[in-house]
């Protein structure tokens, strides 16, 4: 375990930034990035996510998507026992049978991710190779796409960068064509609508979202293909999607109104859309949030803000409720800052804020119950802890769970941060 403290322009090839910066890696308390399947499996309609793994993973997703169990189950666990290298032609055998009995019981599946995790059993099976040779079995009515929600590997987040990441390698390659926006990161389908709407009034028609609502609405990416990322956790879809040629319009994330405003500008400025126009489109719906923000001020305003490292949302967050409802930050956890993807949001904050990448978990409770902060966002396991101490928490995978970009939502997000210091209030009445 360690600790290093340098500055952002030290560490890494970027601007200079003269942020402190608490690097750590210790024992680290997050989920897998096998929960990102409960968000990502009602997104995408006809998908279905297998994961390859133990009962542990089983346990995990039944219990973390339990409360979908009413709808037509998307998700599954293919389960490996333990095996030597020598078993591992059976292995493969065996996940070939349970995806044709799958298959031919569902056939309204169109698209089957296969997510590893973590046993040495799963580790030693290749999927990839075993999802072309699936790939090439069902086509052209299924594609067999896999990535990694492994917890040795990923964050719970990171399930998704992993899964647009396989979308991305399976788009549609284009060498020209017209130019089009790329929204990229799953966005709830209202959220979704709005800025579509938006997008449009301005003039930008050609807009494609990663990840689609169905599997056939596959992206066509290429050199014209400008991507705007909704969410900041997508490094390896990013890298993806330079790969093949497309460009990333750099903004802030679309949390509040300021951000919301400054991503659409971006991607304004980028289709040439004058200043005029741009600012004529979004006046209403900036001011009803901005009156929708500005409802939760009184109630937010110099409580102080701790985050632990988590949903990778950390630093848009911090940035939304220093700058627009006045909340002190104490301390801004992530799990990872990418900076060449965080740039814009780093700009807005102060270079005093304390800023921390990974984690070693008790050095970080120490800070944090010396600092009593007024509010902390964490992981549900460090949340009943904290609250013994008498802590007010936050769950962080609520923020993933709920609406909160674009700028009908914004209300919404400084909502989620009011409610339990309103739950305390009363409880103390
Ligand atoms: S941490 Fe690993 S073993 Fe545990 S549920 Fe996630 S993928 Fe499965």
């Amino acid at each position: 375990m360690s600790t290093l403290i340098n500055t952002l322009s030290e560490s890494q090839d970027t601007p200079d930034r003269a942020f402190e910066v608490i690097r750590q890696r210790g024992q680290r308390e997050v989920f897998c990035g096998l929960t990102s399947i409960v968000w990502l499996h009602r997104k995408i309609q006809d998908a279905f996510f297998l994961v390859v793994g133990s009962r542990t993973c089983a346990h995990l997703i039944q219990s973390a998507a339990g409360v979908m169990i009413f709808a037509e189950p998307r998700f599954a666990t293919a389960i490996l026992e333990d095996r030597d290298l020598a078993g591992l032609a059976d292995a493969n055998e065996e996940l070939d049978a349970v995806v044709d009995r799958l298959l031919s019981r569902r056939p309204d599946i169109k698209m089957l991710f296969l997510v590893g995790s973590c046993p040495s059993e799963v580790i030693k099976l290749d999927l990839a190779v075993a999802a072309k040779r699936l790939s090439k079995r069902f086509m052209p009515d299924v594609r067999v796409l896999n990535y990694s929600g492994s917890g040795i590997e990923t964050t719970f987040t990171q399930g998704e960068d992993g899964c647009l990441a396989a979308l991305v390698d399976d788009a549609i390659p284009v060498e020209q064509g017209e130019k089009s926006l790329l929204v990229v990161g799953a966005l709830a389908d209202i959220v979704e609508d709005q800025f579509h709407r938006l997008f449009k009034a301005r003039g930008i028609e050609n807009v494609q979202f990663l990840p689609g609502r169905s599997a056939n609405t596959q992206p066509e990416i290429g050199p014209n293909t400008h991507y705007l990322l909704a969410q900041p956790f997508l490094r390896d879809t990013a890298i993806g999607l330079d790969r093949i040629g497309a460009k990333r319009i750099d903004a802030p994330f679309p949390i509040g109104v300021e951000g919301t405003t400054q991503w659409l500008q971006a991607a304004a400025s980028v289709w040439g859309v004058d200043q005029e126009t741009f600012e004529r489109v979004i006046e209403l719906p900036r001011s009803r949030a901005e009156k929708a923000v500005s409802r939760y001020r009184p109630l937010l305003e110099d409580k102080s803000i701790f985050f632990f490292p988590d949903s990778q949302l950390e630093v848009p967050l911090a940035r939304f409720l220093k700058r627009e409802l006045g909340m002190p930050l104490v301390e801004v956890g992530t799990p990872y800052l990418h900076q060449d993807l965080l740039g814009p949001e780093l700009d807005l904050l102060s270079p005093e804020t304390r800023l921390s990448e990974g984690q070693d978990v008790d050095q970080q409770l120490d800070r944090c119950l010396a600092a009593k902060p007024d509010i902390t966002v964490c992981g549900l396991g460090l949340a009943n802890p904290l609250e013994a101490e008498g802590l007010v928490t936050k769950w962080s995978i609520e923020l993933m769970f709920s609406p909160i970009q674009g700028y009908d939502q914004a209300g919404d997000a400084a909502e989620l941060f009011a409610r339990p210091l309103v739950r305390k209030r009363r409880l103390a009445v």
